[in-house]
């Protein structure tokens, strides 16, 4: 599923926040918004999760005005920072959870639901995790019960915002092998926030750079790195995460 963002503005109390930003990003592409604290990436994913009106501009996910889609039809998957799982809620029944609410006549059986939930803790290597709680796992296995339980609704789209922000270096690497791996296999079309600029580059095919709501770069991390289009890119390029 491709996502058109065409000339999006955004105005909050304090004043704009998102200034004319247009972004084409193809059907099965991972593209991170990269900038510093207040550049506007939470916002502008947000508008892309419909979390977030926006002021002017358009938003088209496979041509389509996204306001004129259904939930259904739009497709989208989101993983938060702070993993947002319930709590009260083992492992497994947090991933089937998008599953069981469906509305009756597109819920899957349950033989279906398990068959599913079971393929997705196969793929994450949680498996033997399934029955624990959320407060009984470590943050990186959270992360990968909340990529899981974003993934079975099969979403053609996937937003993460600072998926790994709060984990150690360690287990961020690995996390971010696993996000790779995913999408190899799941082709969904990614847009990820990050203010780390070895993450952007490591994990995205196209990384914006976001300065005060403005777009001072979009490319390749290799177009970035060799070509950097703004003095604002180079001096973000050279300070240490
Ligand atoms: P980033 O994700 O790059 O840190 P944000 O998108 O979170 O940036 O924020 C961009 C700007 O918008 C900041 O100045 C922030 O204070 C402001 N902002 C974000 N959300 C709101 C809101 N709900 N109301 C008012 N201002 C907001």
């Amino acid at each position: 599923m491709n996502i058109e963002i065409d000339k999006i503005t955004k105005f909050f109390d304090c004043g704009a926040v998102l200034t004319n930003i247009s972004i084409y990003i193809k059907s099965g592409e991972i593209v991170a918004l990269l900038g510093p604290s207040g550049s506007g990436k939470t916002t502008l994913l947000r508008i892309i999760a419909g979390l977030e009106s926006h002021s002017s501009g358009y938003l088209r996910f496979y041509g389509k005005d996204v306001s004129k889609l259904n939930a259904r039809d739009r497709s989208v998957g989101f993983v938060f920072q702070n993993y947002a799982l319930f709590r009260h809620m083992t492992v497994l029944d947090n991933i089937s959870f998008g599953m069981r609410v469906l509305p009756r006549h597109k819920r899957p059986n349950k033989q279906v639901i398990n068959n599913k939930v079971m393929q997705l803790l196969n793929m994450v290597q949680l498996k033997h995790l399934a029955y624990r709680y959320p407060s009984q796992l470590s943050g990186g296995q959270k992360q990968r019960v909340a990529l899981a339980r974003s993934l079975a609704i099969e979403p053609k789209i996937l937003l993460l915002d600072e998926p790994f922000g709060a984990l150690d270096v360690q287990v961020r690497k690995e996390l971010r092998r696993w996000l790779r791996n995913l999408h190899h296999e799941l082709k969904f079309t990614g847009v990820f926030v990050t203010h780390d600029q070895e993450e952007a580059m490591e994990v995205a095919h196209r990384v914006v750079i976001m300065n005060c709501g403005n777009i001072e770069q979009i490319g390749t991390p290799q177009d970035i790195w060799c070509m950097p289009a703004t003095r604002f890119v180079l001096k973000f390029l050279s300070e240490v995460n």
